[in-house]
């Protein structure tokens, strides 16, 4: 297994997703105070237009908490690649198929283990 050829796909994933947040970031500075003035401004549709700006806000929120959640995932397989365990499953120790590390190569899991997991 050459772990090595994982090492750019991880750390491309890892840009991708830091900007990803960023845009995150920027997109909702949490501007809550001038939406609350303009809703209070407003005209007639303007409680539609806040509710679903906060339906917004929140979907976001839960992709960026999902995305630090990926980049974590992203580091320790960084990590395993330095310390040589990279794609190993972490449960029965057997080598983690190479078809599933392209899909997702922070998997910590066998294919079988994660079933197992799932199951559970
Ligand atoms: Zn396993």
């Amino acid at each position: 297994m050459n772990a090595e050829r994982f090492r750019t796909a991880l750390t491309d994933e890892r840009s991708r997703i830091e900007a990803a947040i960023e845009y995150l970031h920027r997109e909702t500075p949490g501007s809550l105070e001038d939406e609350t003035e303009e809703m209070l401004g407003g005209s007639d549709n303007h409680l539609g237009d806040a509710a679903a700006g906060t339906l917004d806000r929140e979907i976001d929120y839960t992709l960026e908490g999902h995305s630090e959640q990926v980049l974590e995932q992203i580091d320790a397989a960084l990590a395993r690649i330095e310390a040589g365990t990279f794609g190993t499953c972490r449960n029965c120790g057997k080598p983690i198929a190479e078809e599933r590390l392209e899909a997702r190569p922070w998997a910590t899991l066998c294919i079988d283990c994660q079933r197992d997991a799932e199951r559970r």
